[in-house]
């Protein structure tokens, strides 16, 4: 129970990733805050079968004014944000010259400007109590480009230089900013382009194996706890020296 009495806030948690960080979390004995569309109330079941406080917070993280409610939120019932994990994130597939321009500018909201809004307004609560942890769930993408994901690799390189920011504006404090960098992950935000691949006329199984083939040389997916376990190492005593990296966790798709 490490993070006994600490809070943390995870963007973008009602499934997927989000949801899988925010369990081991809340399994390291951390309060939680929840996030994200939908119907909330199976995220919040599950979370709080470990026996913490949770909450869910509906805000758009596409609107600022709806993440400064948020974070009001977070300090009205819970006393601060301890723990930010900038998670939230969506994607769309297509030619630059073909990219629907809406796309772009809510690609670049949702994945990018978000850990902004969310980061500004929580550090000062994190330097009046003297600890935090702010960590951004980039991707592989923010270090290489794939085609096809123009908003999504702007905006995930852009989240690596943001942590990197962050990382040294802290430097000198028990504040932390890094970011993590999955490779696939079998969530719905990965299951949408299994499907483009099905509706091609491949069955299912291999549709999954084609995809990882492509680029993850373990052909096996990271999975959402990999990364709440690496989250959990981060927030602890040892992760302290550990500023303003961009972490794979993406079975040596990077390695290439
Ligand atoms: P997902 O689609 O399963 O979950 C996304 C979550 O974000 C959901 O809870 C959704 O409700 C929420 N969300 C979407 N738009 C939102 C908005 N405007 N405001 C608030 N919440 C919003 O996706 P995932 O695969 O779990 O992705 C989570 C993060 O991990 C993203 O930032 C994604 O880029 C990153 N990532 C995913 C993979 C992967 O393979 N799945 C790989 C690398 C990085």
């Amino acid at each position: 129970m490490i993070l006994k009495g600490k809070t943390a806030l995870v963007t973008g948690s009602t499934s997927g990733i989000g949801l899988g960080i925010a369990l081991c979390l809340a399994k390291a004995g951390a309060n939680v805050i929840l996030n994200g569309f939908g119907d909330a109330s199976a995220a919040i079941a599950q979370v709080a079968a470990h026996g913490t406080q949770v909450g869910h917070h509906p805000a758009d993280v596409s609107d600022p004014q709806q993440i400064a409610a948020m974070i009001d939120y977070a300090r009205d019932d819970f006393a601060g944000i301890d723990i930010l994990i900038n998670n939230a994130g969506i994607q769309h597939v297509d030619a630059v010259e073909d990219f629907p321009v809406e796309q772009w500018d809510a690609i670049l909201a949702i994945n990018l400007s978000s850990v902004f809004h969310a980061s500004r307004l929580s550090l000062p609560g994190m330097r009046e109590r003297g600890w935090g942890r702010i960590i951004n769930i980039a991707s592989v993408h923010g270090q290489v480009g794939s085609i096809g994901k123009a908003a999504y690799v702007a905006a995930k390189h852009g989240v690596i230089g943001l942590t990197k920011v962050i990382g040294l504006e802290t430097a000198t404090t028990q504040v932390t900013c890094n970011a993590i960098c999955p490779g696939f992950v079998l969530t719905p935000l990965v299951q949408q382009q299994i499907d483009a691949r099905i509706a091609k006329g491949v069955d299912a199984e291999q549709a999954q194996h084609e995809l990882l083939a492509e680029k993850q040389p373990s052909l096996e997916f990271v999975t959402p706890s990999h990364l709440g376990e690496l989250v959990l190492f981060l927030c602890s005593e040892a992760g302290n020296q550990v500023r303003g990296a961009a972490w794979n966790v993406d079975g040596g798709w990077l390695a290439h």
